[in-house]
């Protein structure tokens, strides 16, 4: 069966399956250009995109949004996703049983929007989406070619908020990432 954007979007949005649609207070669907060459996945929604539904909204979006005005890029032109959609109370890791149950949305976000590159933001997205031994510290900024899309990760805005000589480092893996789209 294939489902529009907009069916997905409203899957999501309904979405009970699993316990964090208990303590949620909204799902958080990706959101960005329905045609990106880049697509971008953190771990999990936090306190601020939980109230207003919307990813990045809080201190790590405005550190997000540096890193893509510093090599020329808007939201507009990205996609930015979780790989799950709802926030875990107190801001725990995501279970894995909940990764799960969620990850067939991303999947599925995958399938219709085609990117070019997905860039994980942080160890949880790296681990799960490029390996589960990932070690962003040393792998960060290195490029692997899987199914016709590059796979990067770089470090999570909030990691940059708690240790801001991480920016500097964080800026030449977009600078990377962007030489790939040429
Ligand atoms: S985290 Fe994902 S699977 Fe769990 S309730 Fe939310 S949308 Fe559904």
């Amino acid at each position: 069966m294939m489902y529009s954007y907009e069916e997905l979007k409203a899957f999501v949005n309904s979405c009970t399956k699993c316990p964090l649609s208990q303590t949620r207070n909204k799902p958080v669907m990706g959101r960005g250009s329905l045609k990106p060459q880049i697509l971008f996945v953190a771990e999990a929604p936090g306190n601020s995109e939980d109230r207003d539904g919307i990813p990045f909204t809080g201190r790590s979006g405005k550190i997000l949004d540096e890193l893509l005005k510093h090599v020329g890029l808007s939201r507009e032109e990205i996609y930015l996703t979780n790989v799950v959609k709802c926030h875990p109370p107190n801001n725990r890791d995501p279970r894995p049983e909940e990764q799960e149950a969620c990850i067939p949305y991303l999947k599925y976000e995958t399938y219709l929007l085609k990117p070019k590159i997905i860039v994980c933001l942080g160890r949880i997205a790296a681990q799960r989406i490029i390996s589960p031994g990932y070690r962003i510290s040393r792998e960060h900024g290195t490029f692997l070619y899987r199914k016709d899309t590059w796979l990067t990760a770089v470090y999570h805005p909030s990691a940059i908020l708690r240790d801001p000589v991480k920016m500097e480092e964080t800026k030449q893996d977009f600078e990377r990432i962007v030489e790939k789209l040429f």
